[in-house]
């Protein structure tokens, strides 16, 4: 995220507060490296470090929002363009026998990064119901 030309407590205040210590915010802004698989002025594609398939990507959006479930009005076009996106890339990576888009959302569904994710899934069979 490009910081405005701010005063030093201000600054101190965006560098400390939630935006910039969010992972994924940093691999957005590229202070933390992942392998990017797309970008666009919407969101962020990148490899998931600990792929659970073949084929395991992260799709995000730029704006920082907790989980779909903090999601507003606001959002819910960009919340199709994820899953366009996500379609888009399962095209350009050959998926054609299937795939599975996922959002964790909160404790229960075992969200470990409190920035909003999409994960696609594919290049084996999956099985279902999930844990
Ligand atoms: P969730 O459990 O739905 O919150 O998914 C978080 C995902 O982020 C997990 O699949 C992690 O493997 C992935 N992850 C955590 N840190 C990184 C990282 N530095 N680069 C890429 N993926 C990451
Ligand atoms: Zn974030």
């Amino acid at each position: 995220m490009r910081l405005p030309h701010v005063c030093f407590p201000l600054r101190l205040l965006l560098y400390t507060g939630p935006v910039m210590s969010c992972l994924f915010c940093r691999i957005i802004d590229g202070t933390i490296p992942s392998n990017k698989v797309f970008d666009d002025g919407k969101c962020f594609a990148f490899a998931d470090i600990d792929p659970q398939a073949p084929v395991h990507i992260l799709i995000v959006p730029r704006e920082h929002i907790g989980s779909i479930a903090a999601a507003g009005d606001e959002h819910a076009a960009l919340m199709g363009h994820l899953l366009w996106i996500a379609a888009e890339i399962a095209r350009e990576k050959n998926l054609d026998k299937g795939y599975r888009v996922v959002i964790n959302s909160g404790p229960d569904a075992g969200q470990t990064v409190d920035h909003l994710h999409v994960h696609l899934l594919g290049g084996r069979s999956l099985s279902w119901p999930p844990g």
